[in-house]
């Protein structure tokens, strides 16, 4: 054997023996990650999921929602929609002017006109859905909203084979967690 082709296989050796000391080190580390879905992560208060509607302090069936539209105005994707009706004397005047359903004390870029009294007007959100595939997680509706109503969820684990399983109805799956929580079935099945 020439001595090139000696000195050439020390040095694959030793590289080969470098390698090996990284794996093994790496191997005997404590594990980052977990197996999922045998396991879950647990600390997950950081995780920044998709958003989700905040209920009202006293009653966790109804959002906090004002149905100000401001988190659909400034979603630079577009993926907020929500549709809502209005009852009382106010309402049906209101119906073709969302800034008109604002909460008094909230300021509307979107409405000339102030919002009537409480006892005037009541809103009902019928509908508040997002299309999780366009969302960006930029914050922005989050950051807008007046009344903190929305807010990013924790959860970490929401799989589909479909787009339609990421266009999630935000409403229902509020109340399904409130449902839940109060120990009863759920009142609709969800992907979030
Ligand atoms: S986080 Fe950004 S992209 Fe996602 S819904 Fe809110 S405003 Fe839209
Ligand atoms: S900004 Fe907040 S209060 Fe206004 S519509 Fe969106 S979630 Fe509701």
């Amino acid at each position: 054997m020439s001595m090139k082709r000696l000195f050439q296989n020390i040095k694959g050796l030793w590289s080969l023996l470098v390698g090996l000391k990284v794996t093994g080190g790496e191997l005997i580390k404590p594990w980052l990650t977990v197996h999922y879905p045998r396991q879950e992560v647990e600390n997950l208060s950081s995780y920044r999921g998709h958003i989700e509607l905040v209920p009202a302090t006293d009653d966790p069936l109804t959002p906090r929602c004002i149905m100000c539209w401001k988190c659909v105005e400034i979603c630079p994707s577009r993926c907020i929609s929500l549709r809502m009706h209005a009852t009382g004397e106010a309402g049906v005047a209101a119906a073709d002017d969302p800034g008109l359903l604002l909460a008094p004390e909230v300021k509307s870029p979107y409405s000339a006109h102030l919002a009537p009294p409480p006892d005037k007007i009541e809103r009902i959100l019928d509908s508040y859905r997002l299309n999780y595939s366009l969302c960006s997680l930029c914050g922005l509706c989050v950051q807008i909203c007046p009344v903190d109503a929305i807010r990013f969820s924790r959860n970490a684990y929401l799989v589909g084979t479909t787009r339609q399983s990421f266009e999630l109805d935000l409403l229902a799956r509020l109340k399904s967690q409130a449902a839940s929580a109060r120990g009863a079935a759920p009142t609709q099945p969800q992907g979030a």
